[in-house]
């Protein structure tokens, strides 16, 4: 197995307000004691009902979310670096290997700005490019997100919801990553826009060799796109393996809840 990420003992923790007059505020245990191991190449599923700690997990990886204890070894070969471990400075050239996708692609993408300029964003952080290379960069991801690269001077309200979504996509792309976060990236879509997000999240995985977590709550999408999926509730995960093993024979209690929270048509 080729590693990319592992995660071992991972936990994030908050401080709570509470108590009389704000003392005696305990910790939630967002994340609590969380490990696995992502190959390259691979979708592997993260999902759980709200609150159960998906996204802290996904944004502890990324060192946006405060981690209180354990690892996140990213492997490049034999190396591996805990990326927890690392100084602002020393985590930048992994910041750029390790990009996310948030779930409200209207909310993430600056209504003022054409997605020319969003799409630039990233390329200037990272790459030193001249105006018209930026111009060839931003088409190239248009079109490998389905888009047209005539509309690249268009701002995101003249876009529905699944192309913003592609837009979203395509900015996390900009950067070349090995490794892509997806929270929620079709929870807040129609069910017949969220198939055209799988389906493309699941070609871009084999054109460019991406390596993929994929969070969501829906058991049913997770299990449509992720080889391997785990099971969070509480800040621990409590079931894991082959997706469709793990859907048509689910161990844990949590687990059959889920499955059972699928609508059925
Ligand atoms: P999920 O993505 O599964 O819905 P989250 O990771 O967002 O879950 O949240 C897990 C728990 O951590 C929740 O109890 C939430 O209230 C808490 N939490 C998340 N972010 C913060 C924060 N920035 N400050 C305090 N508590 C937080
Ligand atoms: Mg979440």
């Amino acid at each position: 197995m080729d590693t990319l990420i592992k995660v071992e003992n991972l936990r994030v923790s908050y401080p709570v307000a509470g108590g009389l007059f704000g003392r005696g505020g305990g910790v939630v245990n967002a994340v609590d004691g969380v490990s696995f191991e992502i190959s390259r190449g691979e979708i592997v599923g993260l999902v759980g009902e709200s609150g159960s700690g998906k996204t802290t997990t996904g944004r502890a990886i990324i060192r946006l979310a405060p981690v209180s204890g354990g690892s996140v070894f990213y492997f490049n070969g034999k190396d591996k670096t805990d990326l927890a471990a690392l100084s602002k400075r020393e985590f930048f050239p992994f910041r750029k290997k390790i990009q996310m996708v948030f779930q409200d692609p209207f909310n993430s993408l600056d209504p003022r700005m054409t997605v020319f300029k969003i799409l630039c964003e990233p390329l200037d952080i990272y790459f030193k490019l001249d105006k018209k290379a930026k111009l060839k960069r931003a088409e190239e991801l248009m079109e490998l997100v389905g888009l047209e690269p005539s509309h690249l001077f268009r701002f995101p309200h003249e876009f529905s919801g699944g192309q913003r979504q592609r837009i979203g996509i395509a900015r996390a792309l900009a950067v070349e990553p090995e490794f892509i976060i997806c929270d929620e990236p079709v929870s807040a879509l129609d069910v017949s826009v969220q198939a055209q997000i799988i389906n493309l999240i699941s070609d871009l995985r084999s054109k460019l060799n991406l390596t993929c977590l994929f969070i969501a709550h829906d058991i049913a999408v997770v299990e449509h796109i992720s080889s391997r999926m785990m099971v969070m509730t509480e800040g621990k995960i409590v079931e894991s393996g082959v997706s469709s093993e793990l859907c048509s024979n689910p161990r844990h209690p949590y687990t059959r809840r889920l499955i059972d929270a699928v609508p059925k048509f």
